[in-house]
């Protein structure tokens, strides 16, 4: 068993404010875990590494992401499973390289995620650790079944039964998450943010069916009522919230419902998107920019907690530079205090994801997977999108 020691670090470990000076941890070569961290002179170790008075964070979470997509290729037409393996691929290793080191993906056609998932172990490419819902569950026209829809893209659900059923299967297909269509979306032609498409008892059935096999429940949900009613059903995030109103706000800080906004979803069309994708998009886009950072706002007053995501996949947010846009965003559009960022990108995504026990913060016992930075994010958050960070999982250095 041969241990090496990190020093001289200035260290955030997800759970105390600000970064330490001075900082030391020693990492087991073998399990990849933690054995010991402290301050001041290092103990002696198999290999000691000196990190030179620069910044150490754990690894960053993405909550929200789509590895089966291109957010600058959108009107390729319907691509083959091959074709959506390789687009994942490319994904996983832009998001690690980025210092993405857990991401959640909200589903994908063919059950990609849960494919590459289960093949990183085997075949060993460069890869964030996976959670992944597998296909979604859409209504009948509603956010996720376009009008040539296949079997292959989501689960298409319209009753309790038919819930209880698909969901079921989404678990027996390998899914870790369910990943529901509470309301219409910004990127569908035939409805709207504001629309309400599932039922309470529809959700309420997911929940139960999730919960009761240690699966958790993220609904994509917009518009108000929708975002009312998946609540009311006990679903485990909400995704995007551009009309979430103060008394959701209320009950979701009360009840610990995490909000991943993916704020770069929405700007990234409304700076893009003109001329570039379809009218409708744009028009939807520009149309509740405004709305949803006011609520953002609004949300952090009122205490909700935040988990990090950013919708990768959708039109100009891409996996390479989105989840920087995103931490800026929080920051500077929608005014979150840096120091919370970086829980919502760590302690709190950890929380989201199942994952608290072993990842998340860099304390003894837990994975050592953890960035090193040039730059304190904590007097600009944009010190993140230095190209050149170092990335490292389970004490193993990717980039
Ligand atoms: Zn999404």
């Amino acid at each position: 068993m041969t241990q090496t020691t990190y020093f001289n670090a200035q260290l955030f470990d997800g759970l105390h404010d600000g970064f330490t000076a001075n900082s030391w941890f020693t990492v087991d070569d073998e399990s990849g875990k933690l054995t010991a961290t402290g301050t001041g002179d290092a103990p002696a170790s198999d290999q000691q590494v000196d990190l030179h008075d620069q910044y150490v964070t754990p690894g960053f979470m993405n909550c929200h992401v789509h590895l089966g997509s291109n957010a600058h290729q959108l009107a390729a037409g319907k691509r083959s499973e091959t074709e959506v393996t390789l687009l994942g691929l490319q994904n996983l290793q832009d998001l690690l390289k980025s210092g993405v080191t857990y991401v959640r993906n909200l589903s994908s056609h063919y059950d990609v995620d849960i494919k590459l998932r289960d093949a990183q172990p085997v075949y060993g490419f460069k890869a964030p650790h996976v959670v992944a819902s597998g296909r979604a569950m859409s209504a009948t026209g509603g956010h996720g079944d376009s009008p040539d829809h296949t079997e292959d893209e989501s689960y298409v659900v319209d009753s309790p039964d038919e819930m209880r059923h698909a969901v079921r299967l989404g678990f027996k297909h390998g899914a870790d998450v369910i990943k529901l269509m509470a309301t219409g979306g910004v990127m569908s032609v035939a409805d709207s943010p504001l629309d309400a498409e599932f039922t309470l008892e529809e959700m309420a059935v997911a929940t139960r069916e999730a919960h009761a096999r240690r699966g958790k429940v993220a609904a994509h949900a917009q518009g108000t009522e929708g975002i009312g009613l998946a609540l009311k059903a006990g679903v485990d995030s909400i995704e995007h919230g551009i009309f979430l109103d103060e008394a959701e706000a209320e009950y979701m800080k009360e009840h610990k419902v995490y909000l991943v906004p993916t704020l770069n979803a929405v700007q990234g069309i409304v700076d893009y998107g003109q001329g570039q994708i379809p009218d409708y998009m744009v028009k939807k886009a520009s149309d509740f920019a405004q709305a949803f950072f006011k609520n953002m706002k609004m949300a952090v007053k009122a205490g909700v907690p935040f988990a990090t995501g950013t919708d990768a996949g959708t039109p100009f947010n891409d996996f390479e530079t989105g989840y920087f846009d995103e931490l800026n965003l929080l920051v500077n559009k929608v005014g979150m205090p840096v120091q919370q960022v970086l829980y919502a990108a760590t302690k709190n995504a950890a929380d989201l994801l199942g994952v608290a026990d072993e990842y998340g913060s860099l304390q003894t016992g837990k994975y050592a997977d953890f960035l090193v930075l040039k730059g304190n994010l904590l007097e600009d958050v944009n010190n993140f999108r230095q190209a050149d960070k170092q990335v490292y999982l389970h004490g193993q250095r990717m980039f």
